[in-house]
C-alpha cells in the first residue's frame, strides 16, 4: 500500500508511520518529495492494517496497490527510476547505446570492436563470457579469460561493460568485472539467481524470458528490488511467436505497456528480437521511437566468423550509420543520446 502524508506532515508523525510498519514487521520505503512524502508499505497490508494507518496522525490517504509487483509498481514509484553505470545515466530523458559482440572471442576481436563501438558513440559494451547456448556443443564463452578480456577491453576504451552472469555462485566473480550484470532470456525465472544479483547491489540488466508475459518479467524485477537492489533495467528481447521468418518477434508493445507499469528503465535488444541482422536498424528505430530508453545491440568486426549469432550481428560501419539514425529519431521525439565519456587517458 501506500500513505500518502499530508502536504504539512511533519517529520514526527512520518517517523511514527515507518515505527509502525516497523513494528508490524512491514518493509517501509520512504519518498520525500518536494511536495509531500509518500511511504510504500510492503508486506501483509490487509484492510484493517491499512485502516491503522489511515487514522494516524498526517495522513492524507491510503492506497492499496493493485499489481502483485510492489516496488517495481508505477503506483509505488510515479517518477522515472534514473541511475548512473559508471559516469552516463540510464533512465533519463537520454537514450543510452550498449553494444558489442554476442561473445568475448578473442583480446583482437573484442578491444576492436570496443574501439569500434565507442567511436561510433555507444555508452557501454556488452560481450559474453559465460553463454548460455542451445546445444551443449556450441561455443561456450571463454569463461574468466573473457571477463579479464572485458576488462582489457574498458581499460582501454573507458567503456563499461555488461555481460551476462548464468548461476548465483557466479555472481560474485562476474562483479568484479562487470559494471552491469546481465540476466539473460533463459534465466529470467531462474529464482536463486535473482537473489543473488539483487543482493549484490550492482546494475542489472534483466532480459524477458522468451516466453514471458510482461507481468512475469514485472515479478523477476521485483525479486531483485526486494534485495534492496533498485538499479534494474529491463530488456525487451522478443519473443516466441508462430512466425518463422525472424528468430523471435519483437514486442514492441511492450515497450509502452512497461513504461506505463513500472517506473525501471526499458531497454530493447533488436539483435535477439530479430536475429538477421537486415532487420536490426529497422526495429531498433522503432524502438526508440516506441519510448525504449535504450538499444542493446550485437557488433562484431566480422560477423562471417563470429562465434555466436553473427547472423544477427552488425558490421560496426553498420552501427556507426544507425547510431546517427537513433541519435535524429531520439532528437524528434524530444529526447538525445547520452553524451559518451570522453576516451581515458592511456
Ligand atoms: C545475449 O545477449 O547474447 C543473449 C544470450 O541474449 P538472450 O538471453 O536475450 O537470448
Ligand atoms: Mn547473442
Amino acid at each position: 500500500m501506500l500513505i500518502i502524508m499530508n502536504a504539512q506532515a511533519n517529520q514526527k508523525q512520518i517517523d511514527a508511520i515507518v515505527k509502525r510498519a516497523d513494528a508490524l514487521g512491514l518493509q517501509a520505503h520512504l519518498s520525500q518529495g518536494a511536495e509531500r512524502t509518500v511511504i510504500g508499505v510492503i508486506g501483509d497490508t490487509r484492510p484493517v492494517v491499512r485502516g491503522q494507518f489511515q487514522r494516524m496522525a498526517g495522513v492524507r490517504e491510503v492506497v492499496p496497490i493493485t499489481k502483485p509487483y510492489k516496488l517495481a509498481s508505477r503506483e509505488f514509484q510515479p517518477q522515472d527510476t534514473a541511475f548512473s553505470i559508471d559516469g552516463f545515466r540510464v533512465g533519463g530523458p537520454q537514450i543510452v547505446i550498449i553494444a558489442g559482440p554476442c561473445s568475448v572471442e578473442s583480446r583482437s576481436q573484442i578491444v576492436e570492436t570496443a574501439h569500434a563501438v565507442r567511436e561510433a558513440g555507444a555508452h557501454a559494451l556488452r560481450g559474453g563470457a559465460f553463454k548460455p547456448r542451445t546445444s551443449p556443443y556450441s561455443f561456450q564463452g571463454l569463461g574468466v579469460a573473457g571477463l579479464e578480456l572485458l576488462a582489457e577491453a574498458r581499460e582501454e576504451t573507458g567503456l563499461p561493460i555488461v555481460t551476462e552472469v548464468m548461476a548465483p555462485e557466479k555472481v560474485e566473480l562476474v562483479a568484479q568485472y562487470a559494471d552491469v550484470l546481465q540476466i539473460g532470456a533463459r534465466n529470467m525465472q531462474n529464482y536463486p539467481l535473482l537473489h543473488a544479483v539483487g543482493e549484490s547491489r550492482h546494475p542489472v540488466l534483466l532480459k524477458r524470458g522468451l516466453s514471458s508475459t510482461l507481468d512475469e518479467l514485472l515479478m523477476s524485477a521485483e525479486y531483485i528490488l526486494s534485495h534492496g537492489n533498485r538499479r534494474v533495467m529491463l530488456c525487451e528481447r522478443g519473443i516466441r511467436t508462430y512466425e518463422t521468418a525472424t528468430r523471435n518477434t519483437t514486442d514492441i508493445n511492450a515497450i509502452p505497456v512497461l513504461k506505463s507499469r513500472t517506473h525501471l528503465p526499458v531497454i530493447l535488444d533488436p539483435s535477439h528480437s530479430t536475429g538477421h541482422w537486415e532487420y536490426v536498424a529497422a526495429v531498433a528505430r522503432a524502438g526508440v521511437a516506441a519510448g525504449a530508453d535504450g538499444l542493446i545491440i550485437e557488433v562484431h568486426p566480422d560477423p562471417a566468423q563470429a562465434l555466436s549469432d553473427g547472423a544477427q550481428s552488425l558490421k560496426p560501419e553498420r552501427f556507426a550509420k544507425l547510431v546517427q539514425q537513433i541519435a535524429a529519431i531520439a532528437q524528434a521525439i524530444g529526447r538525445g543520446l547520452v553524451t559518451p565519456a570522453p576516451l581515458p587517458v592511456m
